[in-house]
Protein backbone atom coordinates (compact mmCIF):
# COMPACT_ATOMS: atom_id res chain seq x y z
CA UNK A 1 0.00 0.00 0.00
CA UNK A 2 1.59 3.45 -1.46
CA UNK A 3 2.36 6.11 2.02
CA UNK A 4 0.79 8.55 -0.17
CA UNK A 5 -2.77 9.99 -0.09
CA UNK A 6 -4.89 12.83 -0.90
CA UNK A 7 -6.62 12.89 2.31
CA UNK A 8 -5.55 11.63 5.57
CA UNK A 9 -8.76 11.24 7.88
CA UNK A 10 -7.21 10.73 11.67
CA UNK A 11 -10.22 8.89 13.99
CA UNK A 12 -12.87 7.00 12.74
CA UNK A 13 -15.81 8.17 14.99
CA UNK A 14 -18.97 9.58 13.49
CA UNK A 15 -16.88 12.23 12.44
CA UNK A 16 -14.10 11.19 10.43
CA UNK A 17 -16.63 8.14 8.80
CA UNK A 18 -18.79 10.96 7.58
CA UNK A 19 -15.49 12.93 6.42
CA UNK A 20 -13.86 9.67 4.94
CA UNK A 21 -17.18 8.88 3.07
CA UNK A 22 -17.64 12.48 1.84
CA UNK A 23 -13.98 12.52 0.63
CA UNK A 24 -14.25 9.50 -1.02
CA UNK A 25 -17.29 10.45 -2.67
CA UNK A 26 -15.42 13.57 -4.43
CA UNK A 27 -13.31 10.67 -5.69
CA UNK A 28 -10.33 11.35 -3.49
CA UNK A 29 -7.99 8.81 -2.70
CA UNK A 30 -8.44 8.74 0.85
CA UNK A 31 -7.28 6.96 4.46
CA UNK A 32 -8.54 6.93 7.82
CA UNK A 33 -6.34 5.47 10.82
CA UNK A 34 -8.32 5.07 13.61
CA UNK A 35 -6.53 3.37 16.61
CA UNK A 36 -9.54 1.16 17.68
CA UNK A 37 -10.14 -2.18 15.49
CA UNK A 38 -13.87 -1.17 14.75
CA UNK A 39 -15.31 2.40 13.19
CA UNK A 40 -17.85 4.75 15.62
CA UNK A 41 -15.28 5.97 18.26
CA UNK A 42 -17.69 6.16 21.15
CA UNK A 43 -20.99 5.86 19.21
CA UNK A 44 -19.86 2.10 19.09
CA UNK A 45 -16.72 1.44 21.43
CA UNK A 46 -17.94 3.93 23.72
CA UNK A 47 -21.66 2.33 24.03
CA UNK A 48 -22.94 5.77 23.36
CA UNK A 49 -25.86 4.10 21.28
CA UNK A 50 -28.23 7.44 21.02
CA UNK A 51 -28.30 8.75 17.95
CA UNK A 52 -29.49 12.34 19.34
CA UNK A 53 -32.31 14.47 16.81
CA UNK A 54 -32.18 15.86 14.01
CA UNK A 55 -34.97 17.93 14.10
CA UNK A 56 -35.74 21.10 16.24
CA UNK A 57 -38.05 18.97 18.59
CA UNK A 58 -40.81 20.97 16.76
CA UNK A 59 -41.31 18.82 13.61
CA UNK A 60 -38.59 20.37 11.76
CA UNK A 61 -35.43 18.24 10.51
CA UNK A 62 -32.77 21.02 10.41
CA UNK A 63 -29.90 18.12 9.64
CA UNK A 64 -29.41 16.18 6.60
CA UNK A 65 -27.21 14.85 4.53
CA UNK A 66 -24.37 11.99 5.74
CA UNK A 67 -26.13 13.13 9.23
CA UNK A 68 -29.00 10.92 8.35
CA UNK A 69 -27.90 8.50 6.16
CA UNK A 70 -25.82 7.29 9.36
CA UNK A 71 -28.83 7.27 11.39
CA UNK A 72 -30.79 5.39 8.86
CA UNK A 73 -27.48 3.15 8.50
CA UNK A 74 -26.97 2.55 12.19
CA UNK A 75 -30.85 0.92 12.38
CA UNK A 76 -30.35 -1.24 9.43
CA UNK A 77 -30.75 -4.15 11.20
CA UNK A 78 -33.33 -3.26 13.51
CA UNK A 79 -33.90 -0.02 16.10
CA UNK A 80 -32.89 -0.84 19.61
CA UNK A 81 -35.57 1.29 21.47
CA UNK A 82 -36.82 5.23 20.28
CA UNK A 83 -37.22 4.13 16.73
CA UNK A 84 -39.05 7.01 15.35
CA UNK A 85 -41.90 5.78 13.36
CA UNK A 86 -43.66 9.26 13.13
CA UNK A 87 -40.43 10.07 10.78
CA UNK A 88 -39.23 7.37 8.98
CA UNK A 89 -42.28 5.92 8.08
CA UNK A 90 -44.42 8.78 7.37
CA UNK A 91 -46.42 8.43 9.82
CA UNK A 92 -48.23 10.86 13.45
CA UNK A 93 -47.91 14.57 13.03
CA UNK A 94 -44.03 14.78 13.44
CA UNK A 95 -44.60 17.45 16.55
CA UNK A 96 -46.03 14.38 18.75
CA UNK A 97 -44.38 15.81 22.46
CA UNK A 98 -42.03 12.95 22.55
CA UNK A 99 -41.04 11.84 19.24
CA UNK A 100 -38.07 13.99 18.25
CA UNK A 101 -35.72 12.62 15.39
CA UNK A 102 -33.53 10.14 17.09
CA UNK A 103 -32.40 6.42 17.53
CA UNK A 104 -31.02 4.04 19.70
CA UNK A 105 -29.29 1.64 17.88
CA UNK A 106 -26.80 -1.59 18.47
CA UNK A 107 -23.22 -0.42 18.40
CA UNK A 108 -21.82 -3.40 17.06
CA UNK A 109 -24.05 -3.63 13.70
CA UNK A 110 -23.47 0.06 13.34
CA UNK A 111 -19.87 -0.76 13.39
CA UNK A 112 -19.59 -3.06 10.64
CA UNK A 113 -22.08 -1.54 8.36
CA UNK A 114 -20.37 1.67 8.77
CA UNK A 115 -17.18 -0.03 7.42
CA UNK A 116 -19.18 -1.90 4.67
CA UNK A 117 -19.57 1.61 3.57
CA UNK A 118 -16.43 2.87 3.52
CA UNK A 119 -14.71 0.36 1.53
CA UNK A 120 -17.35 0.33 -0.86
CA UNK A 121 -16.29 3.78 -1.26
CA UNK A 122 -12.38 2.65 -1.41
CA UNK A 123 -11.76 3.99 1.93
CA UNK A 124 -8.27 2.74 2.70
CA UNK A 125 -9.34 1.51 6.85
CA UNK A 126 -5.92 2.02 8.55
CA UNK A 127 -7.14 0.12 12.24
CA UNK A 128 -4.85 -0.42 14.87
CA UNK A 129 -3.28 3.10 13.94
CA UNK A 130 -2.46 6.10 16.38
CA UNK A 131 -1.64 9.14 14.27
CA UNK A 132 1.34 10.27 16.86
CA UNK A 133 2.63 13.30 15.39
CA UNK A 134 2.90 15.83 12.46
CA UNK A 135 5.44 17.70 10.28
CA UNK A 136 4.50 20.80 9.05
CA UNK A 137 6.51 23.66 7.40
CA UNK A 138 5.49 26.80 5.45
CA UNK A 139 1.72 26.55 7.41
CA UNK A 140 1.43 23.07 5.82
CA UNK A 141 0.98 19.76 6.90
CA UNK A 142 3.56 17.67 4.87
CA UNK A 143 3.04 14.36 6.79
CA UNK A 144 1.93 12.22 9.27
CA UNK A 145 3.52 9.71 11.70
CA UNK A 146 1.40 6.42 12.41
CA UNK A 147 2.23 3.91 14.98
CA UNK A 148 1.00 0.56 14.11
CA UNK A 149 1.57 -2.86 14.55
CA UNK A 150 4.32 -2.52 11.14
CA UNK A 151 6.18 0.32 13.46
CA UNK A 152 6.15 3.89 12.67
CA UNK A 153 5.20 5.17 9.20
CA UNK A 154 5.33 8.50 7.55
CA UNK A 155 2.59 8.73 5.49
CA UNK A 156 2.51 11.98 3.08
CA UNK A 157 -0.50 13.64 2.31
CA UNK A 158 -2.43 17.18 0.63
CA UNK A 159 -4.59 17.57 3.67
CA UNK A 160 -5.88 16.04 6.78
CA UNK A 161 -9.19 15.86 8.67
CA UNK A 162 -8.49 16.12 12.07
CA UNK A 163 -11.37 13.70 13.82
CA UNK A 164 -9.47 12.30 16.16
CA UNK A 165 -12.39 14.25 18.80
CA UNK A 166 -9.41 15.68 20.80
CA UNK A 167 -8.02 17.72 18.34
CA UNK A 168 -4.29 15.90 18.87
CA UNK A 169 -3.17 16.79 14.79
CA UNK A 170 -3.95 20.50 15.26
CA UNK A 171 -2.24 20.31 18.60
CA UNK A 172 1.08 18.42 17.22
CA UNK A 173 1.41 21.15 14.21
CA UNK A 174 0.86 23.50 17.16
CA UNK A 175 -2.80 24.98 16.23
CA UNK A 176 -4.05 27.24 19.03
CA UNK A 177 -6.62 25.11 20.91
CA UNK A 178 -8.20 25.12 24.09
CA UNK A 179 -9.04 22.62 26.97
CA UNK A 180 -12.37 21.83 28.88
CA UNK A 181 -11.96 23.75 31.73
CA UNK A 182 -14.52 22.51 33.82
CA UNK A 183 -13.49 18.26 33.41
CA UNK A 184 -15.46 15.82 32.79
CA UNK A 185 -17.65 13.92 35.51
CA UNK A 186 -17.09 9.85 34.94
CA UNK A 187 -19.56 8.35 33.17
CA UNK A 188 -20.05 4.33 32.91
CA UNK A 189 -22.57 3.27 30.28
CA UNK A 190 -22.78 -0.59 29.89
CA UNK A 191 -25.24 -2.99 28.73
CA UNK A 192 -26.37 -6.20 30.60
CA UNK A 193 -29.15 -8.94 28.89
CA UNK A 194 -31.60 -10.63 31.05
CA UNK A 195 -34.55 -12.57 30.17
CA UNK A 196 -36.26 -9.16 28.92
CA UNK A 197 -33.10 -8.39 25.93
CA UNK A 198 -30.42 -6.28 25.86
CA UNK A 199 -30.49 -3.37 28.12
CA UNK A 200 -28.63 -0.07 28.23
CA UNK A 201 -27.46 1.10 31.45
CA UNK A 202 -26.30 5.21 31.15
CA UNK A 203 -24.66 5.32 34.76
CA UNK A 204 -23.35 9.13 34.81
CA UNK A 205 -25.26 12.00 34.01
CA UNK A 206 -24.51 14.62 31.49
CA UNK A 207 -23.25 16.96 32.93
CA UNK A 208 -24.25 20.68 32.92
CA UNK A 209 -22.18 23.85 31.91
CA UNK A 210 -21.18 25.67 35.09
CA UNK A 211 -23.27 28.86 33.90
CA UNK A 212 -26.28 26.75 32.97
CA UNK A 213 -26.42 25.20 36.83
CA UNK A 214 -29.55 25.21 38.79
CA UNK A 215 -28.69 22.88 41.86
CA UNK A 216 -31.22 20.41 40.89
CA UNK A 217 -28.57 18.37 38.50
CA UNK A 218 -28.07 15.23 39.15
CA UNK A 219 -25.38 14.31 41.28
CA UNK A 220 -21.92 12.68 39.72
CA UNK A 221 -20.80 9.18 40.26
CA UNK A 222 -17.96 10.43 41.95
CA UNK A 223 -16.94 14.27 42.53
CA UNK A 224 -13.39 13.87 40.70
CA UNK A 225 -13.46 15.37 37.15
CA UNK A 226 -11.14 14.00 34.40
CA UNK A 227 -9.61 16.16 31.50
CA UNK A 228 -9.34 12.72 29.15
CA UNK A 229 -5.88 14.35 27.80
CA UNK A 230 -3.93 12.27 30.39
CA UNK A 231 -2.76 8.77 29.96
CA UNK A 232 -2.67 8.09 33.53
CA UNK A 233 -5.61 9.43 34.22
CA UNK A 234 -7.30 7.85 31.66
CA UNK A 235 -6.55 4.44 32.70
CA UNK A 236 -7.62 5.35 36.67
CA UNK A 237 -10.84 6.74 34.97
CA UNK A 238 -11.53 3.60 33.02
CA UNK A 239 -10.72 1.11 36.26
CA UNK A 240 -13.01 3.87 38.53
CA UNK A 241 -15.76 3.11 35.72
CA UNK A 242 -15.59 -0.23 35.53
CA UNK A 243 -15.96 -0.49 39.33
CA UNK A 244 -18.76 1.56 39.60
CA UNK A 245 -20.81 -1.19 36.52
CA UNK A 246 -19.54 -3.81 38.15
CA UNK A 247 -20.90 -2.69 41.34
CA UNK A 248 -24.01 -1.31 39.83
CA UNK A 249 -24.76 -4.79 38.02
CA UNK A 250 -24.37 -6.74 40.43
CA UNK A 251 -26.62 -4.72 42.96
CA UNK A 252 -29.19 -6.05 39.72
CA UNK A 253 -28.05 -9.50 39.90
CA UNK A 254 -28.91 -9.51 43.35
CA UNK A 255 -33.20 -9.14 42.42
CA UNK A 256 -32.70 -10.77 39.33
CA UNK A 257 -29.97 -13.65 38.63
CA UNK A 258 -30.17 -13.73 35.12
CA UNK A 259 -29.02 -10.45 34.55
CA UNK A 260 -25.53 -10.75 32.88
CA UNK A 261 -22.76 -8.19 32.03
CA UNK A 262 -22.98 -8.34 28.21
CA UNK A 263 -20.85 -5.01 26.78
CA UNK A 264 -18.34 -2.64 28.62
CA UNK A 265 -17.09 0.18 26.40
CA UNK A 266 -13.65 -0.45 25.30
CA UNK A 267 -12.68 3.46 25.25
CA UNK A 268 -12.48 5.87 27.99
CA UNK A 269 -16.05 8.00 27.45
CA UNK A 270 -15.18 11.27 27.87
CA UNK A 271 -17.19 14.28 26.63
CA UNK A 272 -15.01 17.18 25.85
CA UNK A 273 -11.20 17.18 26.37
CA UNK A 274 -9.62 20.24 23.63
CA UNK A 275 -10.92 22.33 20.22
CA UNK A 276 -9.77 24.28 17.79
CA UNK A 277 -9.61 28.07 17.97
CA UNK A 278 -10.85 28.63 14.93
CA UNK A 279 -11.39 31.42 12.60
CA UNK A 280 -14.77 32.11 13.98
CA UNK A 281 -16.06 30.76 17.57
CA UNK A 282 -19.88 30.15 17.80
CA UNK A 283 -21.57 30.90 20.77
CA UNK A 284 -24.77 29.81 22.71
CA UNK A 285 -26.59 32.62 22.26
CA UNK A 286 -26.45 32.25 18.03
CA UNK A 287 -29.06 30.35 17.47
CA UNK A 288 -31.45 30.78 14.63
CA UNK A 289 -28.48 33.06 13.31
CA UNK A 290 -27.85 33.35 9.45
CA UNK A 291 -24.47 32.31 8.37
CA UNK A 292 -22.77 33.09 5.06
CA UNK A 293 -20.60 30.20 5.01
CA UNK A 294 -23.21 27.74 6.71
CA UNK A 295 -22.06 24.54 6.06
CA UNK A 296 -25.12 22.47 7.75
CA UNK A 297 -27.59 22.64 10.62
CA UNK A 298 -27.81 21.53 14.07
CA UNK A 299 -30.54 21.45 16.58
CA UNK A 300 -30.21 21.32 20.59
CA UNK A 301 -30.37 18.07 21.57
CA UNK A 302 -31.20 19.30 25.61
CA UNK A 303 -34.05 21.56 24.63
CA UNK A 304 -36.82 22.13 21.96
CA UNK A 305 -36.92 25.51 19.16
CA UNK A 306 -32.76 26.05 19.43
CA UNK A 307 -31.21 25.68 15.76
CA UNK A 308 -27.80 26.27 14.84
CA UNK A 309 -26.13 27.28 11.29
CA UNK A 310 -22.64 26.10 11.41
CA UNK A 311 -20.06 28.78 9.83
CA UNK A 312 -17.20 27.28 7.63
CA UNK A 313 -14.85 29.19 10.08
CA UNK A 314 -15.80 27.35 13.33
CA UNK A 315 -13.59 24.24 11.39
CA UNK A 316 -9.98 25.10 10.45
CA UNK A 317 -6.94 28.16 11.53
CA UNK A 318 -6.12 29.46 8.41
CA UNK A 319 -2.43 29.37 9.64
CA UNK A 320 -2.80 25.52 9.39
CA UNK A 321 -3.56 25.69 5.64
CA UNK A 322 -4.38 22.19 5.07
CA UNK A 323 -5.76 21.30 8.15
CA UNK A 324 -9.58 20.75 8.86
CA UNK A 325 -11.48 19.51 12.23
CA UNK A 326 -14.60 17.95 12.92
CA UNK A 327 -16.73 16.56 15.14
CA UNK A 328 -16.36 16.60 19.20
CA UNK A 329 -13.13 19.09 18.86
CA UNK A 330 -14.88 22.18 16.56
CA UNK A 331 -14.20 26.05 17.52
CA UNK A 332 -17.76 26.86 19.59
CA UNK A 333 -17.89 28.57 23.23
CA UNK A 334 -17.59 26.31 26.38
CA UNK A 335 -21.62 26.12 26.66
CA UNK A 336 -22.59 25.45 23.11
CA UNK A 337 -19.60 22.60 23.33
CA UNK A 338 -22.09 20.48 25.28
CA UNK A 339 -24.41 20.78 21.99
CA UNK A 340 -22.27 20.80 19.11
CA UNK A 341 -20.19 17.22 20.75
CA UNK A 342 -23.26 15.00 20.16
CA UNK A 343 -23.49 12.41 17.20
CA UNK A 344 -25.36 14.50 14.83
CA UNK A 345 -23.30 17.46 14.82
CA UNK A 346 -20.04 15.26 14.60
CA UNK A 347 -21.76 13.90 11.23
CA UNK A 348 -22.64 17.45 10.25
CA UNK A 349 -19.27 19.00 10.95
CA UNK A 350 -18.31 15.41 8.91
CA UNK A 351 -19.42 15.41 5.79
CA UNK A 352 -18.14 19.34 5.41
CA UNK A 353 -14.28 18.66 6.27
CA UNK A 354 -14.32 15.92 4.29
CA UNK A 355 -16.07 17.62 1.17
CA UNK A 356 -13.90 20.66 2.06
CA UNK A 357 -10.69 18.98 1.60
CA UNK A 358 -11.62 17.12 -1.38
CA UNK A 359 -11.92 20.62 -3.07
CA UNK A 360 -8.89 21.96 -1.61
CA UNK A 361 -5.47 22.23 0.31
CA UNK A 362 -6.19 25.67 1.59
CA UNK A 363 -9.43 26.05 3.44
CA UNK A 364 -8.98 30.03 4.16
CA UNK A 365 -9.09 30.29 0.61
CA UNK A 366 -11.63 27.68 -0.32
CA UNK A 367 -14.59 29.56 -2.45
CA UNK A 368 -17.15 29.03 -0.06
CA UNK A 369 -20.06 28.80 -3.14
CA UNK A 370 -18.40 26.10 -4.42
CA UNK A 371 -17.88 23.82 -0.81
CA UNK A 372 -21.62 24.67 -0.25
CA UNK A 373 -22.86 23.91 -3.82
CA UNK A 374 -21.42 20.62 -3.41
CA UNK A 375 -22.98 20.00 0.17
CA UNK A 376 -26.42 21.32 -1.36
CA UNK A 377 -25.95 18.15 -4.06
CA UNK A 378 -25.60 15.70 -1.40
CA UNK A 379 -28.86 16.35 0.52
CA UNK A 380 -27.19 18.97 3.06
CA UNK A 381 -29.89 22.19 4.32
CA UNK A 382 -27.35 25.14 4.69
CA UNK A 383 -30.05 27.92 6.07
CA UNK A 384 -32.84 28.02 8.51
CA UNK A 385 -34.90 30.03 5.85
CA UNK A 386 -34.13 27.50 3.25
CA UNK A 387 -36.50 24.86 6.00
C1 LIG B 1 -20.99 9.42 28.57
C2 LIG B 1 -21.35 10.04 27.26
C3 LIG B 1 -22.67 10.12 26.88
C4 LIG B 1 -23.03 10.65 25.63
N1 LIG B 1 -24.33 10.64 25.25
C5 LIG B 1 -24.64 10.92 23.97
C6 LIG B 1 -25.93 10.62 23.45
O1 LIG B 1 -26.81 10.11 24.15
N2 LIG B 1 -26.16 10.89 22.13
C7 LIG B 1 -25.24 11.50 21.33
O2 LIG B 1 -25.56 11.78 20.16
N3 LIG B 1 -24.02 11.79 21.80
C8 LIG B 1 -23.68 11.47 23.08
N4 LIG B 1 -22.40 11.66 23.53
C9 LIG B 1 -21.43 12.34 22.67
C10 LIG B 1 -21.00 11.53 21.46
O3 LIG B 1 -21.02 10.17 21.72
C11 LIG B 1 -19.59 11.90 21.02
O4 LIG B 1 -19.23 13.20 21.33
C12 LIG B 1 -19.45 11.70 19.53
O5 LIG B 1 -19.78 10.36 19.21
C13 LIG B 1 -18.04 12.09 19.13
O6 LIG B 1 -17.74 11.72 17.81
P1 LIG B 1 -16.33 12.11 17.20
O7 LIG B 1 -16.21 11.39 15.92
O8 LIG B 1 -16.13 13.57 17.21
O9 LIG B 1 -15.25 11.57 18.25
P2 LIG B 1 -14.98 10.13 18.85
O10 LIG B 1 -16.19 9.31 18.91
O11 LIG B 1 -14.20 10.36 20.09
O12 LIG B 1 -14.06 9.48 17.74
C14 LIG B 1 -12.69 9.75 17.64
C15 LIG B 1 -12.03 8.49 17.09
O13 LIG B 1 -10.67 8.77 16.87
C16 LIG B 1 -9.84 7.74 17.39
N5 LIG B 1 -8.61 8.42 17.72
C17 LIG B 1 -8.40 9.33 18.70
N6 LIG B 1 -7.16 9.80 18.65
C18 LIG B 1 -6.57 9.19 17.58
C19 LIG B 1 -5.29 9.29 16.99
N7 LIG B 1 -4.36 10.15 17.47
N8 LIG B 1 -4.99 8.50 15.93
C20 LIG B 1 -5.93 7.64 15.43
N9 LIG B 1 -7.16 7.51 15.96
C21 LIG B 1 -7.48 8.29 17.01
C22 LIG B 1 -10.63 7.19 18.55
O14 LIG B 1 -10.28 5.84 18.82
C23 LIG B 1 -12.06 7.33 18.06
O15 LIG B 1 -12.49 6.18 17.36
C24 LIG B 1 -22.02 11.14 24.77
C25 LIG B 1 -20.67 11.05 25.16
C26 LIG B 1 -20.34 10.49 26.38
C27 LIG B 1 -18.90 10.36 26.74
Amino acid sequence: MSNCYDIAVCGGGIAGISAALAAAREGKKVVLFEKEYMLGGLATAGLITIYLPLCDGYGHQVSFGIAEELLKLSITYGAEDKYPENWLDGLGTKTEKDKRYQVQYNAQTFAIVAEKLLLENNVDIMYGSYAIDAKADDGKIRSLSVVNKSGIREYTVKSVVDATGDCDIAHFVGAPTVTFRQGNVLAAWYYFTDEKGYNLQMLGASDVPENERTGNEETPLIKRRFTGLDGKELSEMVCLSHQKLLNHWLDKKANNKNAVISTIPTIPQIRMTRKIVGEYELSYTEEHKYFEDSIGMVSNWKKRGPVYEVPFRTLYYKNMKNLIVAGRCTSVDETLWDVMRVIPCCAVTGQAAGTAAALTDDFSSLDIKLLQDKLIANGVVLHEKCL
